[in-house]
């Protein structure tokens, strides 16, 4: 099987005023510039982006988007565009599933946003996960995989390499309640790495990155990322504090 390089995004979702954010940079920084066994981005707010870059300049942590839209550029008040973002980031999240639920995402404008993020040079963090009614429901594969083949459309496999796919099964985020590593494993092993074959082939598949996210913390992260299939985590609450950050990227390291 292919080795892959452990990734862990952090989403710190709408928190951190420019002051906080100099603040938990600082206080995370000495310790993840010493992990090069991971891949560490940085998904903080637009207003962030600028500072954020600046006091990563010097070392191998990226910066990621938490968004941006299809167009190029025009009249999308409150937008922002992909050419915006390049001059910052090398990675976007893409339909997280809090834009769904609030902000009329769908599988349709994921995949247009993957197609511009890619020809911008950006690497897409696509999101995927089932809500509580449908997991309960026994939907949890149908969904995950419907997700994957609409958000994927189109993409060839060589521009599949430059993107990460995060699986969120939508009542682990925020909750307290993350999936178990077994039962987060088997969506990944079992739904989105067959998905992932079928569209671009064996060898790409294994080489792409699945990402376990919803309620990742110091405790669970050894686990859920010692699974075969759990390639690192994309991570909200926990990454809003330096210290259980750095312990999540710890236990990413750890793995390898
Ligand atoms: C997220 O925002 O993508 C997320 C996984 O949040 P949390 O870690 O807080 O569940």
């Amino acid at each position: 099987m292919t080795a892959r390089k452990p990734m862990v995004a952090a989403n710190w979702k709408m928190n951190k005023t420019a002051f906080e954010a100099r603040e938990l940079i600082q206080a995370m920084l000495p310790e993840l510039k010493k992990i090069e066994a991971v891949d560490i981005v940085l998904c903080p707010p637009f207003t962030n982006l600028s500072l954020v870059c600046e006091q990563i300049a010097e070392t191998d942590l990226k910066l990621g988007a938490q968004n941006m839209h299809w167009q190029e550029k025009g009249a999308f008040t409150g937008e922002i565009s992909a050419s915006m973002l390049t001059d910052f980031c090398d990675y976007v999240i893409l339909g997280h599933s809090e834009r769904r639920q609030m902000f009329g995402e769908t599988n349709e404008t994921v995949n247009k946003k993957a197609h511009t993020a890619l020809a911008h040079d950006l690497k897409p963090i696509i999101c995927v996960g089932e809500s509580l009614e449908q997991n309960q429901a026994g939907e949890t594969a149908q969904v995950v995989e419907t997700q994957c083949r609409e958000s994927l459309q189109d993409i060839t496999p060589e521009q599949a390499q430059n993107i990460v796919i995060a699986y969120e099964p939508v009542w682990a985020i925020g909750t307290g309640l993350a999936a178990t590593p077994e039962g987060a494993n088997e969506v990944h092993r079992d739904v989105i790495r067959p998905v992932l074959r079928d569209l671009f082939g064996t060898e790409i598949a294994e080489g792409m990155r699945i990402l376990y996210g919803g309620s990742v913390n110091a405790e669970n992260a050894g686990e859920l990322f010692a699974m075969s299939d759990i390639d690192g985590g994309l991570i909200g609450g926990a990454s809003l504090k330096a210290d259980a950050f750095v312990a999540v990227v710890k236990a990413a390291a750890e793995t390898l």
